[in-house]
């Protein structure tokens, strides 16, 4: 297969970003809070991969749900390399790893096979930016919430609605909610996400 330096580096970019941080009507929490359990949270981030792995089926001219699916993702796996890391994710969530039998890639911390499936997707975040690379972590995160600690999951909820708009913390202010979380300090946190949508959203007005 053919492709263009640029389909490498196109991951997520096919849909554009939300510019406000809204409550979700499903589950009344902030959209993408609740993924992947709530279907509107669920959609709200995974558009961004399902956008890509359209765009990969359109070239490669395979229609979605057909057993030709299920081997473009194999080939996709063996080179990975030549893919944006949304395109490489969604092979994995249609395939099952053939080690732990789980989808490919869930037990990264606990199967080898599963590790390098993830180690290749991280690989192909070359050319991402940093907020991208926590847009790819925080799915995985919420995603595959066996392979977390509770407070790891408890953060990833908090800020995935806010990376989904482009916003990432200061590394001061990660710190800082990582220590609060620690404590238990959820009303602490809630209340300073709470003034970052106000941020957020007060610049989405002036657009
Ligand atoms: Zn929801
Ligand atoms: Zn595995």
């Amino acid at each position: 297969m053919a492709y263009d330096s640029e389909w490498r580096f196109s991951g997520s970019r096919r849909v554009p970003r939300p510019e406000r941080v809204e409550i979700c009507e499903q589950c009344g929490k902030r959209v993408g809070m609740s993924y992947p359990d709530c279907p509107l949270c669920f959609d709200a981030i995974e558009r961004f991969w399902l956008a890509d792995w359209a765009a990969l089926l359109e070239i490669e001219q395979v229609d979605a749900g057909m057993p030709d699916e299920t081997l473009l993702a194999q080939v996709v796996i063996e080179e990975s390399e030549r893919h944006p890391w949304t395109v490489v994710d969604m092979a994995m969530s249609l395939l099952r790893c053939g080690t732990c039998g789980n989808e490919l890639g869930s037990r990264y911390n606990e199967c080898g096979e599963c590790g390098m499936a993830f180690g290749s997707s991280l690989v192909s975040e070359y050319g991402a930016t940093m907020n991208e690379h926590a847009l790819h972590i925080g799915r995985w995160v919420l995603r595959h919430k066996q392979q977390h600690g509770e407070n790891s999951i408890i953060g990833w909820q908090r800020t995935m609605p806010r990376v989904l708009t482009g916003w990432l913390p200061t590394t001061p202010e990660a710190q800082q909610m990582g220590k609060r979380i620690k404590d238990g300090e959820l009303d602490v946190v809630d209340e300073w996400l709470a003034e970052v949508d106000r941020q957020i959203n007060a610049k989405a007005d002036l657009n």
